[in-house]
């Protein structure tokens, strides 16, 4: 058996994992966009180091687009074997391959003209990684997979999905296989989740494999111990909704991160600590996948599942409103009253929370509350650098918004829980971790908390003989 990371090495974008087989057949963990430089995305992704004719099967962990985003190229490029993910996993990643085709089309047409001197020139259009009819061949492909039900690939290699945590449907994948008369045995943690985070079950270990191919997104970095998610968010609508009467702007992805906020807010209500103001889900693709969460509710933890058995409703409460509508958006980014707005993209890079952020930054009155990470060169990064300006649209604006941080909504464990599952998941019989998703600084961190079992950090595209 042979190992090839593709993706997500030294990094954390782009995961893809070559697993060749004895018995000749290749099956690709996870087919992700790598999105380190947003202007090279085309260049950066539309080709392959295989021939995508020669990939046997994927195996998808979970929907975000840096673990499924290249899928529709790879099935343009000729790939046709089946695409193995859970029934919830197959509705996000058709929502989010949708968003991400329709963002490189608003791209491509912005790169089209240009202007020199006055006169408009037009530049060729860029090449999209993909089309619509891809996208549909895609998802003609896949299969979907149960938890904990074992599913046969070939005749000598079978793979079982354990819950990853992280984001609904999220897996880790569990991969058996023989080869002359030893079984081998391999897992993908894929993407994990964080312990006792909102809506998701904690991770849940898988049996000890002989290689463990982990994520190390956090190595080295803790999440605070005192970050209640209600108490964060109570604190922040407290002081800046009721004691200022302004406006709390709350970049978070779409998928995970505002269903999470929601949920949390909701529970402030049924408990009667909410302020009466009005919270505002302002993300196309969120409220599309909040509806998703809803009709999932066996796959969410136990916190989740009571709450829905007392109120009948994990997300909708009297306070919360859903902006659709483009123009609505504007107007409450501009409006007077208090409020919360919740707003996509979590880096503010892309989407509406950028006209919130243009709108309330130089605001005294207003918060930006930073609920993710924010990847260096992000403008989110650069909020979180305590400037005391910053360029908008080409125009210079001052930070008189107060610029705060959270970790209470992270989707990944931090450097202690990651040696936690790894602990729980490899055994005696675990001859190699492969450190995978982070930067060298992080998996370097955590491999020197590593003393239950051999480890390395992953090289992109060196070949691992198992
Ligand atoms: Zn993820």
């Amino acid at each position: 058996m042979k190992l090839t990371c593709w993706g997500a090495a030294g990094t954390v974008t782009g995961s893809m994992h070559l697993l060749e087989l004895p018995n000749g057949k290749n099956i690709l963990i996870d087919c992700g966009l790598n999105y380190e430089n947003k202007n090279e995305l085309v260049e950066n992704n539309l080709h392959f180091p295989f021939p995508p004719k020669k990939i046997h099967a994927v195996i998808l962990t979970h929907a975000h687009v840096d673990h499924c985003g290249n899928l529709p190229n790879l099935v343009r490029q000729g790939f046709e074997g089946p695409i193995f993910c859970t029934a919830a996993t197959k509705e996000l990643t058709y929502h989010l391959l949708e968003d991400s085709l329709s963002i490189q089309i608003m791209d491509s047409q912005k790169k089209q003209m240009t202007r020199k001197g006055k006169k408009v020139v037009k530049k060729p259009s860029k090449p999209l990684l993909y089309q619509y009819k891809h996208l549909h061949q895609t998802m003609a492909l896949v299969r979907e997979v149960e938890f904990h039900i074992p599913v046969s690939l070939f005749s000598d290699t079978q793979f079982t999905f354990y819950h990853a945590g992280h984001i609904l449907g999220a897996a880790s994948v569990f991969m058996e296989t023989v080869e002359g008369n030893t079984k081998k045995t391999i897992g993908f943690t894929g993407d994990l989740g964080n312990y006792k985070s909102k809506l998701v079950r904690d991770p849940e270990p898988m049996p000890s494999p002989d290689f463990l191919v982990s994520e190390s997104t956090y190595g080295g970095r803790y999440h605070s111990a005192d970050n209640d998610p209600k108490d964060v968010l109570l604190h922040h609508i407290q002081k800046t909704c009721v004691g200022l009467s302004g406006k709390l702007i709350i970049p978070a992805f779409s998928v995970g991160r505002t269903q999470a906020i929601i949920f949390t807010l909701h529970q402030l209500y049924a408990e009667g600590k909410l302020p009466p103001i009005k919270i505002y889900s302002d993300s196309p693709l969120a409220i599309k996948t909040t509806g998703l969460y809803s009709q999932y509710i066996n796959l969410l933890d136990q916190e989740t599942q009571d709450f829905y058995k007392q109120y009948g409703e994990i997300f909708n409460f009297p306070n919360l409103h859903s902006l659709a509508n483009k123009a609505h958006s504007e107007y409450i980014s501009t409006d007077y009253e208090p409020c919360v707005i919740i707003s996509a993209a979590g880096m503010v890079e892309g989407g509406r929370i950028q006209e919130h952020v243009k709108n309330n930054i130089s605001n005294a009155f207003s918060t930006i509350l930073i609920a993710g990470f924010c990847a260096e060169g992000t403008f989110g990064h650069q909020l979180l650098q305590g400037r005391q300006t910053v360029f908008i649209n080409h125009k210079e604006r001052r930070v008189m918004a107060s610029i705060q941080k959270t970790d209470a909504f992270s989707a990944h464990p931090d450097h202690l829980g990651l040696l936690n599952y790894l602990k729980l998941t490899c055994g005696s019989i675990t001859k190699k971790i492969f450190l995978v998703h982070a930067d060298p600084f992080s998996s370097a961190a955590l491999k020197q908390g590593i003393d239950f079992a051999p480890v390395e950090i992953a090289s992109k595209g060196f070949t691992y003989e198992l």
